[in-house]
């Protein structure tokens, strides 16, 4: 008996987004549910989904975090604050010297600079610096992946090369499925997410892309089965994605504070998150007051943060996490200068930040987050996850 467990990851497709949307899939893979999604981005989701760990225990939350001591690997890129904003601030610009940068530091993981100021850059560090496709000494910093346990057990997988678009990953899927020698296969496809961010959840183009969607899944469905007798499907995502109704000037705020920045405090400012690291009592004290009280989000507690699993007790990725009520993004921020139609990153309890999974089997009733998908590749695989794991128990009782 040959089987395969086929993994389609498409970015962003939450379980509000799909209850809009029930005909897509229902006959290849009806059994479907919501999952709760973790605190952050795909930076922190997706080495989850693969690990079974949590950010706090995997170690990549955010994309930059301030680095307290040693040297910062961009303490090199100094001159580029020098830049005129006219320049520095062009799309174009920065997408060269994204790549720029990668190269010269060696970085092998997804990188971009986004909106980072220059002038800021030396102070940061990156955390996705590895692919976490790959197996180590690629991959994750604490902890192995699924494909790292498969290369273990001398299994076969195809992961999709996250350099090309949907249609080149998936033409490299179809043949890896006709070879018929791979045990897993996972793919990520990327143009919902991408589509949500520009027009939002409703915008009518959403269906026609499912509807895309949906025939490449049934292609691939059909070639697999010529080349296995059980081929097990999975269609999930990492989160959700939120309608923006407000962009928001938190930096306008802080810097109101008149702390400097570099000498009083670093911040770092995501789409959603304001995350800060003060350096002097009495920036700490200044940044509290005004983070507890503002109107636009909240601050998150450790017991809070220790309970979503991304709290790090050394403060990596800041000693204060601000995080903007649903719906309201920061702009501008160091990843974009204005708001845009959707966003994801806002609290996992609110319900359009939800994930979602379906399959052509009966899921395991205890399957309840994205990171316990690991425990569905690791038993399509008959590989034994490794203790510590988050997994459905059910599928692992003798
Ligand atoms: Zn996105």
């Amino acid at each position: 008996m040959k089987t395969l467990g086929l993994y389609v990851f498409i970015d962003a497709l939450g379980w509000e987004v799909l209850k809009k949307h029930p005909e897509f899939l229902a006959d290849l893979a009806p059994h479907r549910k919501p999952l709760e999604t973790i605190l952050g981005y795909s930076s922190a989701c997706d080495p989850s989904i693969i690990s079974g760990l949590t950010p706090s225990e995997h170690k990549l939350w955010s994309s930059y975090y301030y680095l307290r001591e040693g040297a910062s690997p961009f303490a090199w890129t100094r001159w580029l604050g020098l830049l005129p904003e006219s320049l520095s601030e062009r799309a174009r610009v920065r997408h060269y010297l994204s790549k720029l940068v990668k190269k010269v530091c060696g970085i092998s993981g997804y990188f971009q600079l986004y909106n980072v100021p220059f002038r800021y850059l030396p102070l940061f560090h990156y955390a996705e610096w590895k692919r976490i496709w790959e197996i180590k000494p690629e991959g994750l910093p604490e902890g192995s992946t699924i494909f790292d346990l498969m290369h273990a057990a001398g299994l076969s997988w195809y992961v999709h090369d996250s350099r090309k678009k949907d249609e080149g990953k998936l033409a490299d899927l179809h043949q890896a499925l006709e070879a018929g020698e791979i045990n897993l296969a996972y793919i990520s496809l990327g143009r919902l997410d991408a589509l949500m961010h520009a027009e939002g959840t409703s915008s009518p183009k959403i269906a026609e892309l499912l509807k895309w969607y949906d025939t490449r899944i049934h292609e691939l469905m059909t070639t697999a089965s010529a080349s296995y007798d059980d081929v097990r499907l999975h269609i999930f995502t990492d989160h959700g994605m939120h309608d923006i109704h407000e962009g928001y000037d938190l930096q306008r705020d802080i810097d109101a504070l008149g702390l400097r920045f570099g000498k009083d405090y670093i911040a770092f400012y995501d789409s959603t998150m304001g995350r800060f690291w003060p350096l002097t009592g009495t920036a700490e004290t200044r940044l509290r007051e005004t983070l507890l009280e503002h109107p636009k989000g909240r601050l998150l507690p450790e017991a809070e943060l220790r309970r979503l699993g991304v709290y790090f007790p050394d403060g990596q990725y800041g000693d204060l996490i601000f995080l903007m009520h649903p719906g309201i993004q920061i702009a501008p921020s160091f990843m974009g200068r204005k708001a845009i139609a959707g966003m994801h990153g806002f609290h996992p309890e609110d319900s359009d930040s939800r994930a979602m999974i379906c399959a052509n089997y009966v899921l395991p009733v205890d399957l309840t987050c994205i990171q316990q998908i690991f425990g569905l590749m690791c038993a399509t695989t008959g590989l034994t996850p490794p203790a510590g794991r988050a997994v459905p128990q059910s599928l692992f009782q003798p």
